[in-house]
């Protein structure tokens, strides 16, 4: 967003008062603050207002495609650096497959993708998106391929370097496909064809990252704005370099004609595998592979749910008495912090003592046993409300709550004010097991 005094140059400085406030510098400062539209000056020049409009954008567009609930978004970026704030839109993953194989093979293709789905911490991890792609195919079998995929719920993307196919392939889908691709030679044709389906489109087939702006450029000025740029990788240090130096351009010098979402298509192999790896953790928006081996893509989404998770705000499960196998009254009852990975570990290490129990999960702000107990996070008072408000005691007859090792501290303290037996378990997570075995049945 631009500074008062940046807009403050741009306005009309009539002070005429007509948008209810008495100066433009007044006008330009709640502007500058997002509470109130440009609108309310009816003065502004439509190159001010362009101007304005411009300056005030994302430094990478937001794109997307598909529709509904699944719709996959891309861009919309503002940091270089995790850590710097947060990443918005994890990397889109998706599957390629080839019309070339015929109708059947391409829907048993779009019913294997659904294996590809998990939950880990508490979140859904999935593929994303599916390419069809024409290949050696008709222009009427990729329509019906491109038909098939769109009336599923993932997001699609059609590939082929046909205009006329991709038109009318476009033309079977209702979903909003992303088009794959524009290159210097279709095009026109195929700003046509993103133009009339209103579909975004991304461009490609140039060797340098100039020549990819300068088509973006051209495509902007014929009226397509939503873009994404796939920049010629052959290698991962190609890739590693072209999607920084987008960021980076993006991100840091507010270059517009590279302010756009990414792609990277591979192929199979260890190579492949390697740039897919290196294109989620830097800045590709959109990773398209020929072949997704389970022992490749869950991996591949658990580095991406680990690079786009919010630093500032960790993964939390909710607070409440959680039921480990089933517990009856004569289960032993734990207690842990709501940091989903912190609970999801302890769950996993009672579930191999094979022992049912009551998990009893603090609300901590999602802070781990150590930093909440340091921070006064987690307390014997916070502990005693949580085992007072879930009814710890109506539902484990024990009269006893076993507590994390490196919070031993809190013991009498809790004992004090629960009247329950406190044993003081296994300092670290993988103790578990082992310490359950000793708790009296
Ligand atoms: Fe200035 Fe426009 Fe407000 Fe008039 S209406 S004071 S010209 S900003």
């Amino acid at each position: 967003m631009p500074t008062a005094m940046e807009i403050y140059k741009l306005l009309p400085k009539k002070n005429c008062g007509e948008c209810k406030f008495p100066t433009c510098l007044a006008f330009a400062m709640q502007l500058a603050n997002q509470k109130v539209a440009l609108e309310a000056c009816p003065y502004v020049s439509p190159e001010a207002k362009a101007a304005l409009e411009e300056s005030g954008a994302p430094p990478i567009k937001l794109v997307t495609f598909g529709a509904g609930e699944r719709t996959a978004k891309t861009g919309d970026e503002t940091q270089l650096f995790r850590h710097d704030k947060t990443f918005y839109h994890p990397t889109v993953l998706g599957l390629v497959l080839d019309c070339g194989g015929g109708l059947d093979k391409v829907k048993a293709g779009l019913e294997s993708l659904k294996r590809y789905e998990f939950e880990r911490v508490g979140q859904m991890i999935r593929v994303d998106s599916v390419a069809i792609r024409q290949g050696g195919a008709a222009p009427e079998a990729f329509a019906e391929a491109a038909e098939a995929a769109c009336s599923q719920p993932l997001p699609v993307v059609l590939m082929s370097e046909d205009p006329k196919a991709m038109a009318a392939a476009a033309a079977k889908c209702k979903t909003r496909p992303l088009l794959y691709r524009a290159t210097p030679a279709n095009f026109d044709q195929m700003l046509e064809a993103a133009k009339t389906s209103g579909c975004p489109l991304v461009l490609g087939g140039v060797s340098g990252l100039d020549e990819l702006g300068q088509l973006a450029d051209k495509a902007k000025k014929a009226g397509v704005q939503d873009l994404v740029l796939e920049p010629a990788a052959g290698k991962p240090s190609d890739l590693l370099a072209s999607m920084t130096t987008i960021r980076r351009a993006a991100v840091k010098k507010k270059h517009r004609p590279l302010g756009y979402p990414t792609v990277a298509v591979l192929g199979k192999g260890r190579k492949d595998q390697l740039m897919a790896a290196l294109g989620v953790m830097k800045y590709s928006s959109i990773v398209l592979m020929e072949e997704l081996p389970p022992e490749f893509a869950y991996p591949l989404m658990a580095l991406r749910q680990n690079v786009f998770t919010d630093p500032q705000v960790p993964i939390q499960v909710k607070a409440g008495l959680y039921t480990v196998g089933e517990p009856g009254e004569k289960s032993p009852v734990m207690f842990t912090t709501n940091f989903s990975l912190t609970y999801f570990t302890v769950r996993a290490d009672i579930e191999k003592s094979k022992m049912p129990a009551w998990l009893l999960v603090v609300d901590t702000e999602g802070q781990s046993v150590m930093t909440a107990f340091a921070a006064g996070k987690l307390t014997a008072e916070s502990v005693a409300k949580a085992i007072e408000t879930e009814k710890v005691k109506e539902k484990s007859k024990r009269n006893e709550i076993v507590i994390p090792g490196m919070v031993s501290r809190m013991s009498g303290k809790l004992n004090e004010l629960t009247e329950m037996k406190v044993v003081v378990g296994s300092r670290e997570s993988s103790g578990i097991p082992k310490m359950m075995r000793t708790l009296s049945q």
